[in-house]
């Protein structure tokens, strides 16, 4: 009997990225559940067990460099990574003076920091997600912003337009707007996407953001339009493609969607 397949998952407790964990781990997927809340994810990896299936919580705060560095250094022992999926992410309140902060934290310096800690680690042919959002289109940004993330392509770009945001936001005195922090954070999340894409392309990996559309989670809301199922099932698609698929794109539903 072959090895089951491993799989990451952020953000894995709740929401989501609960769902896609569970749907991977009943695809036959060993999910290794990650996120900052220890006993929630032992509980959950215990609900899976239960169920036949394999799980196991993996502490990993994304806001905190040490704490990836460590899970990252605690899966370098193990077999390599078939699936990642970097769900994980906030939205910070409009009265948050340090939602800009937070926000870019999570939402991008983790991914970042994350991708290139676990790329070596990833199995040729693997697949990768990043959880993404259409409010991150470039469109939807103001010029000056626009224009910056559209040039950033290496980490330290990306990181360096996240700390530009944030110290104007600061600067201002004010995070300017939660929904903006969310926009700028997704935009260069998606360029992350793409830059990884590129990289591990040689290997056969495909790499992939994806919008869930408007989803009743914690972060979405009661009122939003979408069942956790139906959102999750946007993000499974970018993890089930089959060898030659898509790789550096934009996917809502399995169909790309503007930049
Ligand atoms: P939830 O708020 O329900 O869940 C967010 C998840 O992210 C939780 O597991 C949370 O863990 C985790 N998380 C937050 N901060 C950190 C951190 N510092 N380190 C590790 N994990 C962290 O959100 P959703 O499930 O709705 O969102 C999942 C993804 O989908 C996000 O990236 C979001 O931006 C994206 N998305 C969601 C939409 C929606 O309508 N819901 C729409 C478009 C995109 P904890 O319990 O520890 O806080």
């Amino acid at each position: 009997m072959s090895a089951p397949r491993l799989a990451l998952v952020t953000g894995a407790n709740r929401g989501l990225g609960r769902a896609v964990a569970e749907a991977l781990a009943r695809g036959g997927h060993r999910v290794l559940l990650a996120g900052r809340q220890a006993a929630d994810l032992a509980r959950e990896a215990a609900r899976l067990g239960a169920a036949g299936l394999e799980a196991a919580p993996l502490v990993l705060d994304l806001g905190d460099p040490a704490s990836i560095a460590a899970a990252a250094a605690a899966l370098a022992a193990g077999p390599p990574l078939d699936v990642l999926v970097q769900n994980a992410g906030v939205f910070g309140e409009d009265s948050d003076r340090t939602a800009a902060r937070r926000t870019l934290a999570v939402n991008l310096a983790g991914p970042v920091r994350l991708g290139a800690a676990l790329a070596g680690g990833l199995a040729d042919g693997a697949r990768v997600v990043l959880v993404s959002s259409g409010m991150g289109e470039l469109s939807s940004l103001p010029e000056a912003w626009r224009g910056q993330v559209e040039a950033a392509s290496s980490d330290a770009e990306l990181l360096l337009v996240a700390d530009r945001f944030v110290a104007a936001m600061e600067a201002a005195g004010k995070t300017g707007s939660a929904t903006l922090a969310y926009r700028v954070s997704k935009a260069l999340l998606n360029r992350l996407a793409r830059r990884l894409a590129g990289e591990l392309a040689p290997r056969g990996v495909l790499v992939n953001a994806v919008c869930p559309g408007w989803v009743r989670t914690d972060m979405g809301g009661s009122g939003a339009s979408r069942s956790i199922e139906e959102g999750a099932r946007s993000i499974l698609w970018a993890t089930s493609l089959p060898a030659g698929g898509p790789s550096g794109g934009f996917f809502r539903d399995g169909k790309p969607i503007g930049w």
